[in-house]
């Protein structure tokens, strides 16, 4: 496997060119908007010369990095001679079965599809395309050059074969796959979520207050970061759209998103991407300032 495609140039896919250039894979990075694009750019030459700063990369490898990145705005001309094609577009049903159903018409027959989505079945993706054992979840973790985590998730149909290429691929970067079977929210969200769920009721029923709450988790469970904290992080309205997909796809109400998480959502408050969630960001992400305390 040499050449890697990569679509959407947010937040994920930028890390995710990123890194499979690091370690020496070409890259074709394709996003519908050229400003994606070039913010995406402008990150990784960033996020590259900080490696290098820490000596833990040198100023040549930090070039060939950047020789290894094409972008794109058409998705044909990017994956035509892709071996493996990882979509981290926008967490949208609709978007990806169309995203998805493209790539199997344009991409050659053995190239690997591969999602990036936190929460969408990777079965029923599988299922737009005519190739259904070669379509496989590759969940990164967010920043992608740092955390070590690769969910791998198997569809329905996932072949063992190219569950095997995906989990080499995946340590080929240096990174720790584990492999988990398609059931809603996999394994990070489904474990996640609801603890993040629990943290906005002791919130909405007055148990404690928002720093009160973080501290708790802290300090007292070694967490690197409380949970509304990381909730304003992931971006309130990602976090509402998971616990729904939970809720729908067990359908069981334990899974149902906190009234208060739908209400900020719905006032727009989705966390630092908005500048408010429950903290207050507009200040920069460094200075905390409370913003929502329900007591
Ligand atoms: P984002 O909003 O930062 O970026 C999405 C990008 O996709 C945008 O640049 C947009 O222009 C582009 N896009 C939309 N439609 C497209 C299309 N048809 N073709 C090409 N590009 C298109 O989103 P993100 O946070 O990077 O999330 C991307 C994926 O990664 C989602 O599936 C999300 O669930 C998943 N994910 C996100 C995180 C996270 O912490 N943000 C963590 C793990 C997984």
């Amino acid at each position: 496997m040499k050449n890697v495609a990569v679509i959407g140039a947010g937040t994920m896919g930028n890390g995710i060119a990123h890194t499979f250039a690091q370690f020496g894979y070409t890259v074709s990075l394709i996003d519908i908007s050229q400003d994606s694009l070039d913010k995406a750019v402008n990150t990784i030459t960033k996020n590259l010369d900080r490696l290098v700063a820490k000596e833990r990369l040198t100023e040549a490898q930090k070039v060939e990095t950047l020789a290894n990145l094409t972008t794109y705005t058409k998705l044909e001309d990017g994956v035509k001679t892709a071996d493996l094609v990882v979509e981290a577009a926008t967490e949208n049903i609709d978007i990806k079965l169309s995203i998805f159903k493209t790539l199997d018409e344009v991409c050659p027959p053995n190239t690997i599809l591969a999602s990036n989505t936190s929460s969408i079945s990777i079965t029923k993706i599988g299922s737009v395309t005519k190739r259904p054992a070669q379509v496989i979840g590759m969940h990164f973790m967010n920043p992608v050059p740092i955390m070590k985590l690769v969910e791998i998730i198997r569809g329905y149909a996932t072949s063992d074969e190219v569950t095997n290429t995906i989990m080499e691929a995946s340590k080929s970067l240096n990174k720790v796959p584990v492999e988990v079977n398609d059931y809603p929210g996999f394994i990070a969200n489904r474990i996640l979520m609801p603890m993040i769920n629990e943290a906005i009721y002791s919130l909405y029923e007055g148990v404690a207050g928002v720093e009160e709450i973080d501290t708790v988790m802290k300090l007292g469970m070694a967490h690197p970061m409380g949970p509304l904290q990381l909730a304003d992080f992931i971006g309130l309205d990602v976090c509402l759209s998971i616990l729904n997909v939970l809720k729908d796809g067990f359908g069981n109400p334990k899974y149902a998103p906190c009234p208060l998480l739908v209400n900020m959502v719905t006032a727009g408050k989705m966390g630092v991407k908005s500048g408010e969630g429950f903290y207050d960001h507009t200040h920069g992400t460094k200075e905390l300032i409370v913003a929502a305390n329900f007591k």
